[in-house]
């Protein structure tokens, strides 16, 4: 392995990332703490929109172990101690701090233009080399011998050269889409309108350190979210399955407005274009090749509904850096026993929670639980705080048949 400071005039990098987003900045920062040398190719400039804004408390745990999370404390966003459930008249909160495993139990809310940009920065402290507006277009991969071609915003093409290569690129799905590797989702096909607002909230119970889900009260797969940020604007968003044939501003108002939302946001103004995105669960045949593994996003994404996408992302990252170590001397880790089969444990534990919560079984669950903190109920918060991956915990061991036994006593 290379050691020391990075030199971004040097041919062949230890390990060439695509994707500087959360997911890639982790894994370049732990990289370069050990020594090995990192080079970012990202397609985008920094600050950058991104959604995905509402962290669970399992993501600092993993920033911590990065050296990532003081910048990220730093920088002011807004705290965040739990989620608020509303249906109808129906109201619940979580209270991610009440939760069965060790660790953090609070969490933020953040702008993604600023986190993103937090991370990579201290990537780059930390020695990593980052191009940015570097659009990876081919990719040659061999064991201990990998070649990224990748395209300026000048059109001009370059080759950067690694002996490992990590795909960072989220819904970019580079690898996926270049090595054959996309795989439809066995989740349905659903589109999230959303948007940032000056929301104007002046209602007292409003608690801008939890992130609001609200359920359509009709509809049990229409739901939102109400993101609040440390600025006064929230990121709001609707969630459905059937589309119409309606301009989507039309669709989103009425949405909104279909629920207590329209009250709540009735004097919010839109700081944001409309986004929307149609399809966005997504799976890959492996999440690993020869001289490459695919990181967060760019392997599989579930449904934003328990907010798991960046822990999920990090996960990933703390689990594939030590494999890639040992590539760069020059052994041959088990990625499929030492990263796939864990990752996917823990991403499978969510897969669970989304389809009962699609059914309607763990929103029933939620609303109705009772006030007593029984070792389940703490199980169940620990895993909306994203401990999937927890050893002791009988829900991620068992989360069907216990989500089923819930289920029947609450639903
Ligand atoms: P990304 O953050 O997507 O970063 C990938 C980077 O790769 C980008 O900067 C991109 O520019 C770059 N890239 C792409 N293609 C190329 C290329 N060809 N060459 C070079 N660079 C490239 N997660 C949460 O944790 N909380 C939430 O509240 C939440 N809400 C969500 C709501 C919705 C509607 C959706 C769809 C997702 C949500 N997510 C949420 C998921 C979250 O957005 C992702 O899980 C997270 O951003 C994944 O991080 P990543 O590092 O894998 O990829």
């Amino acid at each position: 392995m290379q050691t020391g400071k990075t030199n971004s005039n040097q041919t062949v990098y230890d390990v060439a990332i695509i994707g500087a987003g959360p997911a890639g900045a982790l894994a370049a920062k732990k990289l370069r703490d050990q020594g090995a040398s990192v080079v970012i190719l990202e397609r985008e400039t920094f600050p950058r929109f991104s959604i995905g804004e509402s962290l669970l408390p399992h993501c600092l745990n993993l920033l911590e172990n990065a050296g990532l999370l003081q910048p990220v404390i730093e920088t002011g966003f807004q705290f965040k101690n739990g989620a608020a459930f509303q249906r109808g008249d129906e109201k619940r909160d979580i209270d991610f701090r009440e939760k069965y495993d060790a660790g953090w139990g609070t969490a933020y809310q953040v702008k993604r233009a600023e986190f993103d940009k937090v991370l990579a920065d201290n990537a780059e402290k930390a020695g990593a080399d980052i191009l940015y507006g570097r659009t990876v277009t081919r990719s040659d991969l061999n064991k201990g011998d990998c070649h990224l071609t990748h395209v300026g915003e000048d059109g001009d093409t370059m080759v950067t050269s690694s002996r490992f290569v990590l795909d960072a690129s989220g819904f970019g799905r580079v690898l996926s889409k270049l090595e054959d590797l996309e795989l439809p989702s066995t989740l349905a096909m659903r589109t999230v309108l959303f948007t940032h607002m000056e929301d104007q909230i002046t209602d007292p119970e409003f608690d801008r350190n939890k992130i609001l889900i609200t359920v359509h009260p009709k509809k049990k797969d229409v739901w939102y979210w109400t993101i609040p940020f440390s600025d006064g604007t929230s990121s709001v968003g609707v969630v459905y399955s059937n589309d119409e044939d309606l301009p989507d501003e039309e669709v989103f108002k009425r949405h909104l407005q279909e629920t207590h939302l329209g009250e709540l946001l009735k004097n919010a103004s839109q700081t944001r274009p409309l986004g929307k995105i149609k399809g966005y669960s997504c799976d890959v045949k492996s999440l690993h090749g020869p001289g490459f593994a695919l990181l967060g996003n760019a392997a599989e994404f579930l449904d934003p509904i328990f907010s798991s996408g960046v822990t999920i992302a990090l996960q990933s990252s703390e689990l594939a850096v030590p494999l890639v170590l040992k590539e760069l001397e020059g052994q041959s880790p088990d990625w499929e026993n030492d990263f796939s089969k864990p990752l996917k444990k823990g991403v499978d534990v969510f897969r669970v929670f989304v389809q009962s919560w699609y059914e309607g079984g763990l929103q029933d669950i939620i609303l109705n639980r009772p006030e007593e903190k029984t070792d389940i109920e703490l199980m169940m918060v620990s895993i909306l705080s994203g401990y999937a991956w927890s050893e002791d915990s009988p829900l991620v061991q068992n989360p069907t048949r216990i989500l089923r036994l819930l289920e029947k006593m609450y639903a």
